[in-house]
């Protein structure tokens, strides 16, 4: 058994260290914050003795070891992984050379993705986790104390899955849902129009509380979902407004459009409106001339 850790109800800003965030729920934050991550990836253990770690992080052995002090004495049996960006899943291989565990997630990076070509390269996945099972939506994953419901939510990423752990009224939404920024859509394997509908699937199930990788635990999971439904559509209208004011191309919004975001977030930003308009053509209230690109011109209908 770990050692009994004081109860706390937000971030832990020390690296390493193990937060005790509810009688089944535990995390350790990775030493890798940035623009991106925050304060660093969260690592989730659940259960006791018999334990799952959701998202294992960077290719850190740092964090790993702190993942093993963390349960030390327990068994880590489950690794479920929520998607394969490179600040979640690549630590699986280094802590699968400490423990026997079966790995879960709804496939390799680009999985879920209809597209011609079957492997999306995308800067920032990791290209070479493939987990052990595959889940899918609705299906329950459990071991020991512990059981949870695979809800598959694409959009961030096209294998992009939340873990609902119904006992405790949690959400493990990864990057979907996050606590401290919107999440980062970026085409081709980010897609906003999967996004906005795995949006409006969280809306259909009254969970508590939602545990996202970055970032403190959103408390008012419905107001906060449907703040970033409403956040998107802004956008949108956003768009609208560039094009009526003949802004056509994305690297004229985007200074506009995020004038009080940090510079170095633009190319994000860039092709998250990439990923807005792509969602507004198949809506139909926009046009592109040609095929559709981050340095295409769009245009009113
Ligand atoms: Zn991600």
């Amino acid at each position: 058994m770990a050692t009994t850790i004081p109860f706390v109800r937000d971030i832990d800003f020390e690296y390493g260290s193990c937060a005790q965030l509810s009688p089944s729920i535990r995390r350790v934050i990775a030493k890798n914050p940035s623009a991106f991550t925050f304060t660093g990836t969260g690592t989730y253990i659940i259960g006791r003795d018999r334990v799952a770690v959701i998202d294992p992080g960077p290719r850190d052995p740092r964090h790993v070891d702190a993942i093993l002090a963390a349960t030390e004495g327990e068994k880590i049996t489950t690794v479920l992984i929520t998607h394969t960006h490179n600040d979640h899943s690549p630590a699986t291989e280094l802590l699968l050379k400490h423990c026997d565990a079966r790995t879960y997630g709804f496939g390799p990076h680009g999985a879920g993705k209809n597209t011609e070509d079957e492997v999306v390269v995308e800067e920032g996945g990791d290209m070479t986790f493939q987990p052990d099972e595959f889940v899918r939506h609705g299906d329950h994953v459990s071991d020991g104390d512990w059981e949870v419901e695979c809800v598959y939510t694409p959009g961030h990423t096209s294998n992009h899955i939340c873990y609902r752990l119904a006992s405790e009224g949690v959400l493990f939404t990864g990057d979907h849902v996050m606590g401290w920024s919107t999440s980062v859509i970026s085409p081709p394997d980010g897609d906003m129009t999967s996004y906005m509908r795995s949006l409006n699937l969280l809306l259909e199930h009254p969970d508590q509380t939602y545990w996202p990788t970055h970032g403190p635990a959103i408390t008012k999971p419905r107001n906060h979902v449907e703040a970033f439904v409403a956040h998107r559509l802004d956008r949108e209208a956003q768009i609208i407004l560039q094009l009526k004011e003949r802004r056509h191309h994305i690297a004229d919004m985007v200074p506009i459009m995020y004038k009080d975001v940090d510079q170095r977030l633009h190319p994000a930003a860039a092709r998250s409106v990439y990923a807005a308009a792509l969602h507004m053509l198949e809506k139909d209230q926009i046009r592109c001339d040609g095929e559709p690109s981050l340095n295409a011109a769009f245009y009113l209908r």
